[in-house]
């Protein structure tokens, strides 16, 4: 069919909420192909999803074989894959643990906050949230959202949020009280621009909840699942929350995500406090078991520390005016662009065959599938000299 043809078609009945650049057809490892024939390596992984890459034979025989047993119980009834999940989850977050599964990350981070109001009460009015931080998009997580031109035009919110600047221990310190119910965090900020934490960031938030009796709910729904080396980025830091969720790369490019309570907050909901038609899916958790099991026997942790280091490593070495910096961690990082947009740098990528994503205005985002090896790794950061010489001249010329 062709990009141009199937855009019209997109745009005559698409809402127009997004501004995709090209459409996917298939993928292969880390590669992707557009309806051109153009083929592309994939540095984005769908936002952080696609964590065993595409058409990974792991996840097409876990789907496969599940989706011609049954694709759906609901919750009347349960299947094993769910219950085999949720042992898994439970395990790599040390035990003593309960999950509810949801379709997505915002309803990951609904259900937290309902959890969070369940245990709080009336007398813990206000919840607390940083600024640049992002939950989602649906009217709970949406308020809990620190970037102002995505909230505000859907107020008013019936959530009492107050929000902090991210990573400034002291504005914690005076927004967390006996009044707070909960700190909602991000271990890094991902849709900001991923910005790791200052080192002890979390720890203070942990120490300032453990004192006032607020909840800690940290969101790796971009983070978790081996994103930055770690199975999560808090476990880095030696930070335990009371609550904890997750999507994103879960699925493996299924939609899935995950409100997890660890300790007493696993048995906070009771009967009939939340549900989920579709939540804990058996061909999703299938496919979430796959990625598990696949990141375990190839060992993807060790290699996201590895090929992330060397990417990392690459790039920083780059040396051209138009990088300031890259930052992040694993296979997570950031390009810190000067004197150039991110929009430029990312078709520019784009027309040389690698795609990444202009998280913000002045920072490109990397997040590959973790199975990305050190040839290809290499091969980006070869490219990144002329891909910025493009997008210099681009910016110019516009
Ligand atoms: C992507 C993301 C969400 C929202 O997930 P959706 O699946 O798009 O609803 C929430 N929190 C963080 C940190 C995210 O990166």
């Amino acid at each position: 069919m062709g990009n141009a043809a199937l855009r019209s078609r997109y745009d005559a009945v698409m809402m127009p909420t997004y501004a995709p650049s090209i459409p996917l057809v298939r993928g292969e490892g880390c590669r992707v192909w557009d309806d051109d024939g153009k083929v592309y390596l994939d540095l984005i992984a769908g936002i952080a999803v696609s964590a065993l890459g595409h058409n990974h034979p792991a996840i097409v025989e876990a789907v496969s074989a599940q989706v011609s047993r049954i694709a759906h119980s609901s919750n009347l009834f349960f299947n094993e894959p769910a219950v085999a999940l949720a042992e898994r989850i439970v395990g790599l977050l040390g035990g003593d643990a309960r999950v509810f599964f949801t379709n997505s990350g915002t309803e990951a981070n609904e259900a937290a906050f309902k959890l969070v109001r369940r245990h709080a009460g009336a007398d813990r009015p206000y919840v607390v949230a940083a600024e640049r931080g992002f939950h989602g998009r649906t009217m709970g997580a949406l308020a809990l959202t620190g970037k102002a031109s995505i909230r505000e035009p859907f107020g008013p919110f019936s959530a009492n949020v107050v929000f902090v600047p991210y990573g400034d221990v002291d504005a914690l310190k005076n927004a967390v009280n006996e009044g707070a119910a909960a700190v909602f965090l991000e271990p890094a900020l991902g849709e900001g621009g991923v910005i790791p934490a200052p080192t002890g960031y979390l720890k203070a938030a942990r120490e300032l909840c453990d004192a006032t009796g607020a909840m800690l709910v940290l969101d790796e729904i971009q983070s978790g699942f081996g994103r930055t080396g770690e199975w999560f980025m808090h476990q880095a830091e030696g930070v335990k929350p009371d609550v904890i969720t997750l999507a994103k790369g879960l699925g493996g490019g299924l939609p899935i995500g995950a409100c997890v309570g660890l300790g007493e907050y696993g048995s906070t909901f009771a009967r009939s406090d939340h549900g989920s038609t579709f939540g804990g899916n058996p061909v999703a958790c299938a496919a979430a078991l796959a990625v598990i099991d696949t990141i375990e026997s190839q060992n993807l942790l060790a290699n996201v520390a590895t090929v992330g280091g060397r990417l990392r490593d690459g790039l920083a070495d780059v040396g051209h005016p138009a990088l300031a910096g890259v930052r992040g961690r694993g296979l997570w990082l950031a390009l810190e662009l000067s004197g150039v947009t991110s929009a430029a740098v990312e078709r520019a990528s784009r027309d040389n065959g690698f795609l990444v994503n202009a998280v913000q205005p002045d920072a490109i985002r990397i997040a590959p599938p973790l199975i990305l090896g050190t040839a290809e790794a290499d091969r980006f950061v070869a490219a990144l000299p002329e891909i910025l010489d493009l997008s210099l001249q681009a910016s110019r010329e516009s």
